[in-house]
């Protein structure tokens, strides 16, 4: 008997905690999403969330998705998972795992396979069937990354900051 302490989180929701966590920085309006990446021995690598790249002011910039295309957010923000793949300055990513709150884009996706990610866990997929989702698979198949839906535990958490 260790007396070890019941109901602490599995990895997969710590994970997936940072990464939600993550996408809470986001300064987008409509979708804020937090990717986390993880080495084969669980150790967290990277992290990232949806944003202007440096330098571009989110006071400046457009945050809108209609309009003249060089006023909305479209050629200008880097996706969570990119960030969390350009933040990383500490050599090759070959062979990790990749925690999102939502499925990756086609380009994210091209981004995840040149890095040599090897896993996707995503939580929600609301862009399901579309070409761009659809791209994504295609790629990830053809490329042997697996991607595995986040299977919720339903469990809420309280941080106090
Ligand atoms: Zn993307």
């Amino acid at each position: 008997m260790s007396g070890k302490r019941e109901g602490y989180l599995s990895w997969d929701e710590y994970f997936m905690g940072v990464a939600q966590l993550s996408g809470m920085r986001s300064k987008d309006p409509s979708t804020q999403v937090g990717a986390c990446i993880v080495s084969r021995d669980n150790k967290i690598l990277s992290m990232g969330y949806n944003g202007f790249p440096n330098g571009c002011s989110d006071d400046e910039f457009p945050w809108d998705r209609e309009g003249d295309e060089l006023e909305t957010k479209y050629p200008f923000v880097t996706h969570g998972e990119l960030n969390a793949i350009l933040n990383y300055r500490g050599g090759s990513l070959e062979g990790t795992k990749l925690y999102v709150s939502l499925f990756p884009c086609n380009e994210c996706a091209k981004a995840i396979i040149q890095a040599g990610i090897k896993t996707v866990v995503y939580d929600s997929d609301k862009y399901l069937g579309t070409p761009a989702n659809r791209a994504s698979k295609k790629m990830f198949d053809a490329a042997g990354v697996t991607y595995i839906p986040y299977s919720k535990t339903g469990r809420q958490i309280h941080i106090r900051v």
